[in-house]
């Protein structure tokens, strides 16, 4: 797929690929077998009908194709730009076998794209509604897949954000380079012509509890994410310009810091950037760095390239941008100036050991081996918990080791009576696919049990 320059583009908050011409995607869709027993589809968290919707683009039948795809998947152009599609459909993908898989996702968000293209929308037949009312806490992924679902099938739907856009990590997480907001907020728009109802500034844990809301509604669902950060409890961590993720990324995008002084949002802009971490979280925030002017973006890495969880395509894009990676390295401390000012990474050496439980090598540290890098700001993206606030103001409902909310993988169903979860707050920090695919678990459950109620 064609893309900006690497230069060019850690000049501007632009999306990095183009996306294919109607041309394009008819010639990839051309390369689908149109296998009678698809194994891409098993690889889909949301069952797509993938040589389906394909087929329609070989034929130019866009149209269909849109209505195929959105049968199952109600966020067709954020899936199509963040999910990890080289290790679920298009890893399956028959024609991988030889040559490159087909572009599974690049197909997706090229129909998306063009939906958006032609203005309106189309939308399902409504059915019947069922008298039945339930509630969503969280407007990310899981609870938009569970909403949709739940309102198609002829409930009415409330949906409880806590910040002021809906989204979840999709605005405050993801940058703009990889994920133009207007995207995420036409699909959300897609959600409300649908007929959910969303309230944003809602905090739910303070403002109502979830059993004062099962007082007002059938059943609830929380899909509050993972927003709580991790951080490497080191001496100096409270420095100046030491950040978490969470807090870098929620200014740089949600509040616009990139856009200073159009947006007024205070983030320190240091001209030499540490990002410690090695996943997806961790390259966009070393990304973002270069985009507020960072004349150094280094990403500090405990392990080396071979373990990098993060994708291969953004570690390739950070690579092409100009950020150094400082392997199999790990802050022992940060050290500042007299006014508190972050100065200096003071980092240990390491060498890889025996595998762990993940079945990745173990960093072990090398004595006497310590060595310092000097930065202005630092960034801790090493992951999150989910957020504690519903299960700590719900007692009864059972969490996991992690503060997780435990769930029932086939319905979603927690402990609670009447309360089904999903997405990041029950499995802890993954993906936007599978946090879908659990919404849409949840909505089935949720179905079940409201028509079977007394
Ligand atoms: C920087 C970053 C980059 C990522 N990149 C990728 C990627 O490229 N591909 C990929 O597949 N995944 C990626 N992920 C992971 C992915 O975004 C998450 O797994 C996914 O968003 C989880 O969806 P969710 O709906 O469970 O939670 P979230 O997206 O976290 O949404 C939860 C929502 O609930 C709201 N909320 C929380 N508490 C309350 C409350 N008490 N009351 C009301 N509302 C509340 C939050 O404000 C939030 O809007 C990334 C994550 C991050 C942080
Ligand atoms: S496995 Fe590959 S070739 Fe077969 S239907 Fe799916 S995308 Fe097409």
């Amino acid at each position: 797929m064609r893309e900006q320059p690497a230069l060019e583009r850690i000049r501007n908050n632009e999306e990095v690929p183009f996306g294919y011409s109607p041309e394009e995607a008819i010639l990839e869709a051309n390369r689908c077998l149109m296998c009678k027993k698809p194994k891409c589809v098993d690889g889909c968290p949301v069952e797509i009908d993938i040589p389906g919707f394909i087929h329609f683009i070989a034929e130019g039948k866009f149209r269909e194709g849109v209505n195929r795809l959105k049968e199952k998947n109600i966020l067709p152009a954020v899936c199509g730009r963040v999910c990890p599609q080289e290790e679920q459909c298009e890893q399956k993908c028959i024609v991988g076998i030889k040559n490159e898989p087909v572009g599974i996702g690049r197909l997706e968000r090229f129909l998306a794209d063009w939906e958006a293209e032609q203005g309106e929308a189309e939308f399902p037949k409504k059915t019947k509604a069922t008298g039945k009312k339930i509630v969503i806490v969280g407007a990310g992924p899981a609870g938009i897949t569970a909403a949709a679902d739940l309102v198609k099938m002829g409930h009415r739907v409330d949906m409880f954000e806590a910040l002021h856009e809906p989204g979840g990590v999709l605005v405050y997480g993801i940058p703009e380079f990889r994920l133009p907001k207007s995207i995420v907020f036409r699909e959300i728009k897609y959600l409300q012509d649908l007929g959910v109802r969303l309230y944003t500034d809602h905090v739910i844990g303070m403002i109502k509890s979830i059993d004062e809301l099962l007082d007002d509604y059938d059943a609830v669902f929380p899909g509050t994410g993972a927003g709580l950060p991790w951080f490497l409890n080191v001496p100096g961590e409270n420095l100046n310009g030491v950040y978490s993720a969470n807090e870098y990324l929620t200014r740089a995008n949600l509040m616009k810091a990139y856009l200073f002084p159009r947006y007024k949002t205070p983030i320190v802009r240091g001209k030499r950037v540490a990002t410690v971490g090695g996943g997806n979280v961790a390259m966009d925030c070393a990304r973002t760095a270069l985009r507020l002017g960072a004349e150094q973006s280094i990403i500090i890495y405990r392990r080396s390239m071979e373990e990098m969880p993060a994708r291969n395509e953004e570690i390739h894009h950070a690579e092409e941008e100009g950020v150094i990676f400082k392997l199999l390295s790990n802050p022992a401390a940060f050290h500042g100036d007299k006014n508190n000012w972050l100065k200096e990474a003071e980092c240990i050496q390491m060498e890889l050991g025996e595998p762990d439980d993940s079945g990745r090598r173990r960093p072990v540290p090398i004595p006497d081996a310590n060595f310092r890098v000097p930065i202005d700001v630092a960034v801790i993206a090493i992951g999150n918990s989910p957020n504690p606030l519903i299960p700590s103001t719900t007692p009864d409902i059972e969490t996991g080791r992690w503060g997780n909310i435990v769930t029932d993988p086939e319905t979603g169903k927690t402990s609670k009576e009447g309360v089904f979860a999903g997405g990041d707050v029950a499995t802890g920090a993954a993906t936007v696919i599978l946090a879908m695919g659990a919404g849409k678990v949840a909505a089935r459950g949720i179905h079940d049990y409201v028509m079977n109620q007394k």
